[in-house]
């Protein structure tokens, strides 16, 4: 099982959720939301597991922690993984979207210098402004758009950007989420969890909830469940094959 977006730092027992990934088997990139998260975040998984740590500065903070860009640039050699990052354009979040881009300028040309990273990116209220934004650093890695909701036109363009999207149980809860879902090609779409933000029913998704997204896209795709697991792992090893 893969879950592409996770935060596994704010789980009420972290040692505990991970412990179950690993017994599991699941491949987790696990995100952060600051870059003081990183080093304590990284710590919780065990050598060898097949979790991976990204490095974050998650934009509804960006604004109240932008000095912690320096301690971005120090630690960014220790991961090929970068999360959460991007923009936020939501009502709440508004007023700071000039130092959002700002931040999320910076961390494109920091990855860019860096030969390219393998992003999770946050778009709520923002999927023009960050397709733009990524269009202007396309040397910065593989970018995953986490939770992208977004127009038909929206989606195509960022599927010619060569970029990739991770859905989740909770986006196929909203009628808009499951629209953008199903308009998103087939070979480049990965499951995601977001717990504990994202839920499943009542209950925060836990990793391995990110595969509950299978059934829904069998259906949008026209295929049995079964081709879906295998697309999914297809579509893993592309994207991991564009890291090196
Ligand atoms: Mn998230």
């Amino acid at each position: 099982m893969i879950d592409l977006h996770c935060h596994l730092d704010l789980f009420p027992e972290p040692a505990v959720t991970v412990a179950r990934c690993v017994a599991r088997g699941v491949y987790v990139l696990s995100v952060t939301t600051v870059p003081s998260a990183f080093e304590g975040t990284a710590a919780l998984v065990p050598a060898g597991s097949r979790i991976r740590t990204a490095l974050g500065l998650h934009p509804e903070l960006a604004a109240a922690r932008s000095h912690e860009l320096v301690l971005f640039e120090r630690l960014l050699p220790r991961t090929r993984y970068v999360g959460e990052v991007g923009l936020d354009g939501s009502r709440e979040h508004r007023q700071s979207f000039g130092k959002q881009r700002a931040v999320f300028n910076t961390i494109l040309q920091l990855c860019r210098n860096a030969g390219g990273k393998t992003l999770s990116i946050h778009s709520r209220g923002a999927a023009t402004a960050v397709l733009d934004a990524l269009s202007l650093e396309p040397m910065a890695g593989q970018f995953v758009l986490h939770w992208f909701v977004g127009s038909t036109r929206q989606i195509a363009r960022a599927a010619e950007m060569g970029c990739w999207f991770s859905v989740g149980p909770s986006m196929l809860s909203s009628r808009a989420g499951r629209e953008s879902v199903a308009a998103m090609p087939a070979d480049r779409v990965l499951p995601e969890s977001d717990g504990p933000f994202g839920m499943v029913g009542e209950t925060p998704a836990t990793p391995w909830d990110a595969w509950k997204v299978v059934p829904s896209l069998a259906e949008y795709w026209r295929v049995s469940p079964r081709d879906v697991d295998e697309r999914i792992m297809r579509t893993f090893k592309a994207l991991l094959e564009r890291e090196s």
